[in-house]
């Protein structure tokens, strides 16, 4: 049996018509039922859908043999540990520093507000800025508005959500797709059906 952990929301409705393409389709509806793991199309492949940043810990710990994930998770996760053969170009985004469209640009130490505390600091400490990283684990955006932080780093994809709350992305720190991983085990251990389906991506994503 192989499982593939995939990123809840946008990562796995955008990962369901290239997993079609390996055969790969879930028997249930994730939003309809409370399984969590879904059997597939296929007999030898099994999905769990959970939170973006549990799948490097599923696929490092070997829980799961493959999974789904964005650059952004693995950049904060470090994930070494994880082969990254894949970078399936999809859930597309850029991750960007914003602040207030009024606010000037940062002199001196800054407070950052960002659920990307590592990254953040390693950004910051590339650019010789003195940056104090306030962890928050989601509505970044309200932070500058209500002088919790100078900036924030955040996923960035229209621009609408920083535009709604009178947010402007300043630098780019990095862009952000989805990649597939592979447990280094499993990579040994069940290489010809990971072969099979790392060949069968590959395919699809070269038709693209
Ligand atoms: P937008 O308003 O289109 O710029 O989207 C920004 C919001 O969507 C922010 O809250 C981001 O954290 C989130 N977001 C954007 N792109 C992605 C993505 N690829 N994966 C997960 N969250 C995203």
């Amino acid at each position: 049996m192989l499982t593939i952990a995939v990123s809840k929301g946008r990562i796995y409705e955008e990962a369901l018509p290239l997993l079609a393409e390996a055969g790969i389709m879930p028997v249930d509806d994730p939003k309809k039922c409370r399984k969590l793991i879904l059997r597939t199309t296929r007999d030898d492949v099994q999905l769990v859908i959970i939170r973006a940043t549990d799948v490097p810990t599923f696929v490092e710990y070997g829980a799961a043999d493959m999974g789904i994930a964005g650059k952004d998770v693995l950049l904060e996760h470090g994930a070494e540990s994880l082969y990254e053969p894949l970078d399936l170009k999809i859930a597309c985004c850029k991750l960007m520093t914003a602040a207030h469209k009024d606010a000037p640009s940062h002199r001196g130490r800054i407070r950052v507000a960002t659920k990307y505390v590592k990254t953040a600091q390693r950004y910051f400490a590339g650019q010789g800025i003195q940056a104090e990283i306030i962890k928050l684990y989601g509505s970044m955006e309200l932070a500058p508005l209500v002088g919790l932080a100078d900036c924030i780093v955040d996923l960035v994809d229209t621009g609408n959500t920083l535009k709604a709350n009178d947010l402007e992305p300043r630098e780019l720190i990095m862009n952000i797709s989805s990649r597939l991983v592979v447990n280094k085990a499993a990579m040994k251990m069940k290489n010809q059906a990971i072969a099979s389906v790392l060949d069968q991506f590959e395919q699809t994503l070269a038709k693209r």
